[in-house]
This record gives C-alpha cells, structure tokens and sequence, in this order.
C-alpha cells in the first residue's frame, strides 16, 4: 500500500478539523470528518510503519523502544513502543500512524452490562442505543472474528487444561484479523493471517486490521492529510473562538520552531497519555478545564505473567513473517481467553493466553534464567527457544478491575501518574492468587515479573491505560460530556462545554471495563462523530467502502 503521511512541508495553516493523534479515536474521527466533506489533517507523533516493516529480530526491536523516566529517557521519540517507568506504575503503549493497533493483539471485547451500568458513565450513555450502534460500527470496520481453528492451538489447549481447575473452559477470542483473505472495510485487500502470533510486535503479513489499515486509508481517501513525525504541545482558543494548536516536530527535522495551525474543530486523539499532557499544558495557559483533568486514571487491571517449564509444550513465542520455524504454527497473539465470573464486579477476571512477538526470543533466557545472557546469545543461533524450556513457556494477558485512583498531573512539563498504593489493588493479589494456581496445576513456576531485578522493580505494569480525561454528567464529575466535548470551567452552566473541542480516545473512560479496550474506545468515538455530526449540522455515510478498490495513496 503506498504511504499515507505526507510531508510536514505540505501542512497548511488551517483545517475545518485537526485530529490529535491517530490511533482507534483518530482513526474515526478523521475517517468520519472527511467523509463529511471536512477538510481534515492528521497529527501524528511517531512514524508510519507498513507491513512488512515491524522489527523481527531484537537489536531491530530494541531501537524501536522509547523509554522515559523521571529524569532520564532512552531512545527515540517516534518509536514504535513508548514505556512510560514511573514509581508507582509503568505504562506501554503503541505509537506511529495507527496508534496501538500497530503492535496489539487485536482483542476486541465489549465489556459486560454492569460496567456501564456504573454511576460513574454519564446517565445519557446507559440508556443510549447510539451506543449499540457505535458497538455495531467499530464490529463493520474493525471486523472481529474468532479462529475456527484456535482450540487446536497448544497455546489454547494448555489453558483449557489449566482452567478445569476452576471449573471453567476457554472460548476462542474475537480479534481483529482476517484469518481468510479478503477485502476489508476500507476496501483494501488483505491476506489470510499465517498464525505466527506476531501480532504484539507488529503484523508483518498484513492481516490484521489495524487502524492503518482501516480507518485512516478511508479518511486518505476521503481528502484526509496525515503528517507524521509531529507532535502537539498545547491548544489555545483565538479570540473568534477557533482552536490554535501549537505543535513541534518529533521526528529530528531541523525546524526547532514551534508549527502552529488552527480549526474550527479539534479532535484529541492522543491516547489516554497524549491528550492528557495536551489537555494539562493548555490548562497552564489558561485554558478553561475541568478540576477532574488527570483523575480517575485506571490500568483495566491489565496483567502480563508467565508459567515457565510447565509439563507439556506449549509455544507461545511466535514466529514471525517469514517464519523463523516453518513447520510451527503458533496461532493468533491471543487465541483463547478463560472467563472467571464472580458476584462482584470487581472481582470478575479474564484470562487471555498470549503469544511473545519473535523479535523477544532472544531476551527470554536473559529475562528467566540466571546464566540468561551468555544462553540468550547460544539460543539467538539456534532459535533453542523454539524447543527448550521456552516452548514450554505460557504467557497470561490478564484484565479486570481496579480503583481507577491514578491520576496525572504535569512537572518539569511532562506528564506523570501518582498512584501511590496502585500495587496494593486487590485486583493484583487475586491475579496472583489465580496464575498463581493455574500454572501450579500445569506443573510450572509462575513468573510474576522476570524484570522485577531490573529498572522495572515491583511496580505493577499496564498496556492499556485509560481514563485522565473522563466523562462525566458536568464539570464536577467529569472532563468531557457523553459526547466526548470538553467541559468549559469559565462557564456559567456546569454542563457547558468548549466549542469544537472533543476527546475521543482511551482518555474518556470513566472506569476500568474488565475487558480489552479497543473496541469500546472505537465505539464511543463512532457515538462521539454521531453526535457531533448532528449537534454541527453535517453528516456522513459510515457504511464500508465498496470492495475491492484501489488502496489509496498520498498524493
Ligand atoms: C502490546 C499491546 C497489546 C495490546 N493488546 C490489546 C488488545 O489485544 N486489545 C485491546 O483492546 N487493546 C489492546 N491494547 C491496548 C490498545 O492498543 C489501546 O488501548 C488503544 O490503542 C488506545 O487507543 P487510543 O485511540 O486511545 O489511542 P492510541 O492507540 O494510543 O493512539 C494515540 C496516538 O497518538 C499519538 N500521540 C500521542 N501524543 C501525541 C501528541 N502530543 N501529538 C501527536 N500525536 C500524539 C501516539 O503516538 C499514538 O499513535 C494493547 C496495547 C499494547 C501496547
Ligand atoms: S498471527 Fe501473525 S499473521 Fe496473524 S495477525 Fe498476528 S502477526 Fe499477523
């Protein structure tokens, strides 16, 4: 497919709309606008990476890393993965064109009907049936589909074994892959995936319907322009009440000048992170924002552990495109998860078994084993990953529920979380108590955390950070309303909001949902363009392209 960014030399001073960021928020909004007619640009901080172009061996995947940490960072700022280290929680995202979709597993769940009947949502959304219908929309587009196959994968096989402890079964999980060739939403074709359980480090076969592939090729082609390398530092309203958003290059280019462009309409798409920081830069330059900005902050439990030498095989690690293992079929990153239900909302767990990408397989004997590093160096030659311990390796992605107690504020100009008792949350314990279990039962070690030695210590570790930017009914107990518009604190009505201004991505969460997230977040960004559509006086037409066509390209 040809590339979709253009270069920043060709960004123009304004926009009817300016989308922040362009991961499953970005994507549908820039996807909608344009098809409104809109003139629309995307603002993306990392770079475009296509198929074919994820990291597949370490030292590839190594330079892909971004880490920042109080008072120091490593590597680049348009890396594929950003690990946020912080003394009470770390966090993992994705970022580039498409957001985390590039390097996620492709989960897509809807939490279950407890979750939003929780007081904490705005009243509109519970009995709203533009929910259902954003839920409908994200299912066209993103296409979630279940492996016909996936209880024959050893993966799956061996959690179903371990979970008749709880009395409970695996089901095959829906994910957002093509498992036959086919032609997708936004009319591009894609091939069937070849089950090298690749997908945490980027699909490499092109079956997996990342927002890249989806939402953002649509908006191209609608008359969307996508800029990468770029990244947004703060918003100010003009006095006629449009948006100025000031922004710098991320991508090393010379220009230390600060790139201001202006709309009408802005769309913060950041990530729960992203539009955050935004949000509280241009709090302290006198941005009108709700007090809530920055609480409410929740880790959706979300869990990543091991079982390491259980009894049987179970290979976990993938293998990547080409096959480092020809005759190896892994599966899907997640192929099967285990649904442990309880009376109480906050003890309801899910268990997914995962799959390591192929560009990890080196590190795994210097993360598990003593001697690792001179093993890991023998075991790079030999793929002995593939057939030592480490086929007998189970990774758990486990999520569920927490406090929500996060929250984020900003020092020395960057954001950062203070939840100061984060891994005294039940829900860490009880995970621990149940892997703890499932993995004695298969007859392994459970591994809790092979970097507690290392920079990473004991602190509790998310992939899918939510919340900082939440709905609520008014400015008292929210951010943002059911819509995604933010609430306007020099306002006289409590309910009032900005003009023009949404947040429409992982930010919104108003708690943890107990299930992977991206299929909620693209819904309610769906639901967000809905209203948004009606209350500006547009409209659009959501329904799929007409497949096949042409991918289309930047001009
Ligand atoms: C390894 C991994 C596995 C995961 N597996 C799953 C899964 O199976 N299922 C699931 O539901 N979820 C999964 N997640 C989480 C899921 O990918 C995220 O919740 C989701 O991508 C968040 O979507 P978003 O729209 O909020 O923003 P993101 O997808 O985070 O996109 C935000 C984009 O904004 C950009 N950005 C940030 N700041 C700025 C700025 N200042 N200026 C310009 N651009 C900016 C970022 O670079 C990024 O590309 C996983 C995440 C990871 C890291
Ligand atoms: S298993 Fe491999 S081919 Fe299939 S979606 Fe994941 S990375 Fe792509």
């Amino acid at each position: 497919m040809a590339r979709l960014a253009r270069s920043l030399d060709e960004l123009k001073p304004s926009y009817d709309a300016i989308v922040i960021g362009s991961g499953y928020g970005g994507g549908v909004a820039a996807s909608r606008l344009a098809r409104a007619g809109k003139t629309v640009c995307v603002l993306e901080r990392g770079r475009e990476v296509q198929t074919g172009e994820f990291p597949t061996r370490f030292p590839d995947f190594r330079g892909d890393v971004h880490v920042v940490a109080d008072g120091w960072r490593f590597g680049s700022e348009t890396a594929l993965f950003q690990v946020r280290l912080g003394s009470d929680m770390h966090v993992l995202v994705g970022s580039g064109l498409g957001g985390g979709s590039l390097v996620n597993a492709g989960v897509a769940l809807r939490p279950e009907a407890r979750v939003f009947a929780d007081p904490a949502w705005p009243k509109a959304l519970a009995t709203d049936a533009m929910l259902d219908e954003g839920y409908a929309r994200a299912a066209q587009w993103l296409r979630p589909a279940r492996h016909a196959k996936a209880a024959e994968m050893t993966k799956m096989r061996r959690l179903a074994e371990s979970s008749r402890l709880f009395g409970a079964q695996p089901v095959a999980t829906p994910v957002v892959i093509n498992f036959e060739d086919s032609v997708n939403a936004a009319g591009i074709e894609q091939p069937a995936c070849t089950l090298c359980g690749d997908c945490c480090g980027g699909c490499n076969v092109g079956a997996k319907n990342t927002v890249a592939l989806t939402y953002l090729p649509d908006a191209a082609r609608h008359g969307a322009e996508m800029f990468t390398g770029i990244t947004v530092r703060r918003l100010t309203k003009a006095a006629d009440g449009s948006w100025r958003v000031e922004a710098r290059r991320s991508d090393g280019g010379s220009s230390a000048e600060p790139i201001v462009i202006s709309a009408p309409v802005v769309i913060l798409a950041a990530g729960t992170l992203g539009s955050t920081e935004i949000l509280l830069r241009s709090r302290e330059s006198g941005l009108a924002v709700s007090d809530r900005l920055g609480e409410r902050f929740t880790a959706n439990g979300d869990t990543i552990a091991f079982g390491y030498g259980l009894k049987e095989t179970v290979n976990a690690v993938g293998v990547g495109h080409p096959s480092k293992v020809p005759d190896l079929i892994v599966g899907a990153s997640v192929s099967g998860h285990t649904e442990l239900p309880d009376e109480s909302l906050a003890r309801t767990i899910m268990i997914e078994e995962g799959a390591l990408p192929s560009a990890l397989a080196p590190m795994l004997p210097v993360m598990f084993l003593p001697n690792g590093r001179l093993l890991g160096a023998l075991q790079s030659l030999v793929n002995g990953v593939y057939k030592g311990p480490f086929a007998r390796l189970q990774t758990y992605f486990v999520v569920g529920h927490d406090s929500a107690s996060g929250r984020f504020s900003l020092a020395d100009d960057r954001i950062t979380l203070a939840w100061p008792n984060a891994k005294d949350e039940p829900i860490y314990a009880q995970i621990d108590d149940t892997l703890g279990k499932l993995v004695a039962s298969a007859g392994g070690d459970y591994v809790k955390n092979p970097l507690a030695g290392t920079l990473m210590g004991h602190q509790p570790a998310t992939a899918h950070p939510l919340g900082g930017c939440g709905m609520g009914d008014d400015r008292g107990s929210g951010v943002v309303d059911h819509k995604g518009r933010v609430f306007d604190a020099a306002s006289a009505g409590s309910a009032d909001v900005h003009h023009g201004l949404y947040v429409a991505d992982g930010a919104v969460m108003a708690r943890s949902l107990g299930v992977n997230p991206l299929l909620t977040i693209t819904a309610l960004a769906e639901r967000a363009l809905m209203y948004m559509a009606t209350d500006l006086n547009f409209s659009f037409d959501a329904a799929p392209a007409t497949p096949p066509q042409a991918a289309p390209a930047a001009e």
